[in-house]
């Protein structure tokens, strides 16, 4: 009977520990990306908090985050901040689907549009990509969204083109090496391992972006900056490439819960240290710059957490 009893009591508390626990899932990128193993990261904080459970998952990118977080298949997402501003506003690709339920979290990173090429492939500006095989990137990319933002600016189309790719960053290293494709998008948090792991299979080169073409597209599209993926980051790429960046930004719906929100935010910021050295694309950001380029409302959660910290007044 006692045996019995015990029994229901350890239940019973199984039962009602889980009960506590909010389970919460961040969707991210390729393995190979900087999402991923960042999202990774936020997730590995948020769960020294008893309450949570949170859990990553590897997906086609930043408009894929977009729409699933906001259809509720996903608490979280990582969004570039261009993809955020439209989809928030309804404009460019998603006129007319505009959707004022999103919130964002937090800004975590700036990313900078990479154009790498196979060293043979004699890509040496961007209007050299006529008759080549060029991977523009998945449908769901954020990578496709920003790629074809710059083509359009340089008056490049799809029919330009011997073959555009719609394979996934992940896939393009081996694509490069094998020569099915001359070159592939990746707007991305550097370094990321995906370049790297093409640098050291072939040799390759990142094409830079005329500064005039970056100054017009900036011009209409205000959430672009003009940045540079330094000499020496990926083996073989000894110059500064200019190119556009945006910031990655962690998403929500206005429906997701204060209590994880609060919680993802509060746990970030109060091991800000320990978030800093668990990704070298984090190495530079600042508790300030967590709220910058957020592209949507902050929702109320997560402004609260940063009021709390004495980072937002
Ligand atoms: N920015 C890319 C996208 O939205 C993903 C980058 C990454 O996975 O790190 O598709």
């Amino acid at each position: 009977m006692k045996k019995i009893f015990l029994f229901f009591i350890s239940l019973g508390l199984t039962f009602s520990s889980l009960m506590a626990k909010e389970f919460i899932s961040i969707g991210t990128g390729g393995m190979t990306g900087t999402y991923y193993p960042v999202g990774g990261a936020i997730c590995r904080l948020a769960n020294k908090n008893k309450d949570i459970r949170c859990s990553v998952e590897s997906t086609g990118g930043s408009i894929y985050n977009v729409n699933n977080v906001l259809k509720d298949e996903l608490n979280f997402g990582f969004v570039q901040s261009d993809v955020v501003y439209d989809k928030y506003n309804g404009i460019g690709n998603f006129e007319g689907k505009s959707d004022k339920n999103l919130r964002a979290v937090m800004s975590i990173y700036p990313e900078l549009l990479a154009f790498v090429v196979s060293k043979s492939s004699n890509i040496k500006k961007y209007p050299d990509v006529k008759g080549k095989k060029i991977n523009v990137g998945n449908p769901g990319s954020g990578n496709e969204f920003t790629a074809l933002t710059v083509f359009n600016e340089y008056g490049i189309s799809e029919k330009d083109l011997s073959h555009r790719g719609v394979l996934t960053a992940p896939e393009s290293p081996m694509a490069l090496k094998d020569k099915k494709i001359d070159g592939y998008f990746y707007m991305v948090g550097h370094p990321t391992a995906n370049i790297t792991d093409a640098a050291i299979s072939l040799p390759i080169d990142l094409v830079s972006i005329d500064e005039d073409v970056a100054d017009r597209i900036i011009e209409k599209l205000p959430y672009y900056a003009k940045g540079v993926i330094s000499k020496g980051l990926y083996d073989g790429v000894d110059h500064d490439t200019l190119t556009i960046g945006v910031k990655a930004v962690l998403v929500s719906s206005k429906n997701q819960s204060d209590a994880s929100v609060k919680a993802v935010v509060k746990s970030v910021l109060d091991n800000f240290e320990e978030y800093q050295n668990l990704h070298p694309a984090l190495k530079f950001v600042t508790k300030e710059s967590l709220l910058e380029g957020l592209s949507a409302p902050l929702h109320p959660a997560a402004k609260e957490a940063f009021i709390e910290a004495g980072v937002l007044k």
